[in-house]
C-alpha cells in the first residue's frame, strides 16, 4: 500500500484512494525510464503532505503580508540555506511553482516583450520556455534558437557564438530536456560574456547530478541557474531559481510580486528535506550511479545494434533514433508500456516525422537506480526493450506479456519508496 498510508482518503473518498493506490502500484511494477522522474523519499511524501498547505505567506521571511509567519520563515530561509551550500550560490529562492514559473521570472527580471532572448530549440533537445513559438517565451519575445550539429549530435558552439553576436539576446538559456551529454558552461560562459547576456543555466534534468558531482556545475560560469526540484534532485514538485548575490534581488522581486502569489509552503518544507537528502555521502553515490547505468544501458543498445543521438551518453538520460528499426517513437513506446517499461516518445534532431509521432524514444536511469538496480542489471533492460520493439514491430503480444511478466519478477525484489507491502 502507499506509504504513508492513506486511510482518511480510503474512508471518505474511495474513488480518489483508489486511483492513488493504483498509480503506486503501477509505478512499482514498472522499470521506470522517464529521465524527467523519480521516486522521492517517505520524507518528501510526508512533508508534501503536511499542514503547510494551510498557510499563506505571501513575500519572503522577514518581510511577509500576513501574519502567523513564526515557523513558515525559519523554514523558508533553511530551505534556501541548504541550496546556497549544496551549490554553492549567493541566493536561492525557492518559491516558483514548477520549472516553466521559474524560467518565466527570469524573463521577467531581465527582459521586455520584444526584447531578443535565445536558446534551444524543443526539437534539438531544449525546453518550451526556452523561447519555442508555441510557449509566451517565443510568443512574446523574439527568440533566437540554437540546435545540434546532424553529423554528430552535438552541441554547435560555433553556431551559438555566430547566432549571439549576429543577433545580441539579452538573455541566454543553456540546457535542456533531451541533451545526453556535458553542457559546456564556461564555452557558454564565454559566448555570453562576449555580448553582455546574462548566461541562465537551466539544469532543470541535471540538478542531482551536479549536486553529486557526477556533471560540472554552472557556477561561477552561468549567473543565474534555475531547477526543477522533482527531476534528479529526487525531491517534491517545484523548483528553485540561484544566481549571484547582484541579480537576488530582481529574481526575487520577478517571483513574487511579478509572477506569482503564496509560496506552496508544504512544497518549499519537502524542497528543504531533499536539498538535506542530496548533501548526504550517499546522494553523491546515487548521483555517479545514475550515470553509471546510463553509460551502462547505453552501451548494451548499442551493441544490440541501436542508434543513439550523439553515439551514448554522459549523463542521465539516452535518446533513441528508431529510424532503422522501422517504427516510430510513439507505437515502440506504447508497446515498451504494454512490456512494463514506461519510457516517453521525442523528436531527435532533424526529425522527419511529425512531433506527435517522431521518431525516437527518450530513456533515462534516475528512477531505476533510486530502486536500487546497477549496471548488473542493464544489458537484461536492453534485451527486454530490444524484445518489446522487435515485437511490437511485428505486433506479437504474447512475447509483451512474457517481458511485462519477468519485469514484475526482477522488480518485486527492489522496493519502491512510496509503497510499502500490505
Ligand atoms: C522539466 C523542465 C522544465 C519545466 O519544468 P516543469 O516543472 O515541468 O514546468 C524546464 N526546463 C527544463 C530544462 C526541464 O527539463
Amino acid at each position: 500500500m502507499h506509504q504513508p498510508p492513506i486511510p482518511h482518503v480510503a474512508g471518505s473518498d474511495p474513488d480518489v484512494a483508489e486511483l492513488i493506490q493504483a498509480e503506486a502500484r503501477r509505478q512499482r511494477d514498472k522499470i521506470r525510464l522517464i529521465p524527467s522522474e523519480n521516486y522521492v523519499s517517505v520524507a518528501v511524501l510526508e512533508a508534501s503532505g503536511s499542514v503547510l498547505t494551510n498557510k499563506y505567506s505571501e513575500g519572503y521571511p522577514g518581510r511577509r503580508y500576513y501574519e502567523g509567519q513564526q515557523f513558515i520563515d525559519p523554514l523558508e530561509r533553511i530551505a534556501c540555506e541548504r541550496a546556497e551550500s549544496l551549490f554553492g550560490v549567493d541566493h536561492a529562492n525557492v518559491q516558483p511553482y514548477s520549472g516553466s514559473p521559474a524560467n518565466l521570472a527570469v524573463y521577467l527580471a531581465f527582459a521586455s516583450p520584444g526584447d531578443t532572448v535565445m536558446g534551444m530549440a524543443l526539437p534539438m533537445g531544449g525546453h518550451l520556455t526556452h523561447g519555442w513559438p508555441v510557449s509566451v517565451t517565443g510568443k512574446w519575445f523574439r527568440s533566437v534558437q540554437y540546435g545540434v550539429r546532424a553529423d554528430t549530435g552535438r552541441l554547435d558552439l560555433d553556431e551559438v557564438r555566430d547566432l549571439a553576436r549576429r543577433e545580441r539576446p539579452k538573455v541566454i538559456f543553456c540546457g535542456g530536456t533531451a541533451i545526453p551529454r556535458i553542457i559546456d558552461f564556461p564555452a557558454f560562459a564565454e559566448i555570453a560574456n562576449e555580448i553582455g547576456a546574462i548566461l541562465v543555466a537551466d539544469i532543470a534534468h541535471i540538478a542531482g547530478l551536479i549536486a553529486g558531482g557526477a556533471h560540472p556545475s554552472p557556477v561561477g560560469y552561468a549567473s543565474v541557474l534555475t531547477t526543477t526540484t522533482h527531476k534528479t534532485l529526487r525531491g517534491p514538485r517545484g523548483a528553485m531559481i540561484m544566481s549571484t548575490a547582484e541579480h537576488g534581488p530582481a529574481l526575487d522581486k520577478a517571483v513574487f510580486p511579478g509572477l506569482q502569489g503564496g509560496p506552496h509552503n508544504h512544497t518549499t518544507a519537502a524542497i528543504a528535506v531533499a536539498l538535506r537528502e542530496a548533501a548526504q555521502p550517499s546522494f553523491r553515490a546515487y548521483a555517479h550511479q545514475v550515470v553509471a547505468n546510463a553509460k551502462a544501458l547505453a552501451d548494451a543498445l548499442l551493441a544490440l545494434g541501436y542508434t543513439l543521438v550523439s553515439g551514448g551518453t554522459d549523463n542521465h538520460l539516452i535518446l533513441l533514433d528508431l529510424t532503422a528499426q522501422g517504427i516510430g517513437g510513439k507505437p515502440a513506446a506504447k508497446a515498451l508500456d504494454r512490456a512494463g517499461i514506461e519510457v516517453n516518445y521525442n523528436t531527435v534532431p532533424f526529425d522527419t516525422r511529425k512531433p506527435f509521432d517522431p521518431s525516437g524514444i527518450r530513456i533515462g536511469t534516475p528512477a531505476i537506480t533510486t530502486r536500487g538496480l546497477t549496471q548488473e542489471h542493464m544489458s537484461q533492460i536492453a534485451a527486454w526493450m530490444d524484445e518489446a520493439i522487435t515485437a511490437a514491430a511485428k505486433d506479437d503480444e504474447e512475447v509483451i506479456e512474457r517481458v511485462a511478466g519477468e519485469v514484475r519478477d526482477l522488480l518485486a525484489g527492489y522496493p519502491m519508496p512510496g509503497w510499502a507491502a500490505a
